[in-house]
């Protein structure tokens, strides 16, 4: 029998780039680069934005990060709401204020076909922010009858992140935060533990 190399499939790497996991998780990144302290940086929007398939040159003004903010404080709700329900009710309320209606695209056949909710193909940065993520926390939601995603753990990290239907629970956004918290659960429990007093 002859063996056939698998090779990957152009056409899986096609859609899955625009899967829902993958535009959630992107409205994830984005709303982490949006949520520093200290101000987002143009630079590490854009690169997030390359990292998920966006073409480049990213040239974010001024005005498009503020709008980003503005729009990425919004979304956060859905990460901070309470169980599905909540997430659900937030999702309702950005659905009704802040996006058009269904419509499909293939950006002029440079994509596959896919649902958008903003206007237009050409909106500007943080109605396209709200509208993409939006669609993507709405389907998640309505496959997992879940919250989409939740807010890290660890009581020193803003991170949002997007929970996983498959596994255990994740409660932390990184490997780094849970490394970091059960250090420190560790070092709490060995300075009460009557044996180190
Ligand atoms: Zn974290």
């Amino acid at each position: 029998m002859r063996y056939i190399a698998p090779v990957p499939s152009p056409a899986y790497d096609w859609s899955s780039r625009h899967s829902v996991l993958t535009m959630a998780r992107r409205t994830a990144a984005l709303l982490n680069v949006l949520s520093t302290e200290d101000g987002p940086d143009p630079t590490a929007i854009a690169e997030v934005l390359l990292a998920y398939g966006e073409t480049g040159p990213v040239d974010l003004a001024a005005r498009d990060v503020d709008g980003m903010r503005t729009a990425a404080a919004l979304l956060r709700q859905v990460f901070t709401a309470d169980g599905v329900d909540g997430a659900a009710e937030v999702l309702n309320r950005l659905l009704r204020d802040h996006t058009g209606p269904l419509r499909l695209t293939a950006h002029g056949g440079r994509t596959p076909w896919h649902p958008h909710l903003d206007l237009d193909d050409d909106a500007p940065w943080d109605e396209w922010l709200i509208a993409s993520s939006c669609m993507a926390l709405t389907v998640l939601l309505w496959d997992r009858q879940l919250p989409p995603g939740r807010v890290c753990a660890s009581p020193s990290c803003p991170n949002v992140f997007i929970t996983q239907g498959a596994g255990p629970e994740r409660r932390y956004c990184s490997r780094r935060c849970a490394t970091r918290e059960r250090v420190a659960a560790h070092r709490r429990a060995s300075r009460s533990s009557p044996a180190h007093r």
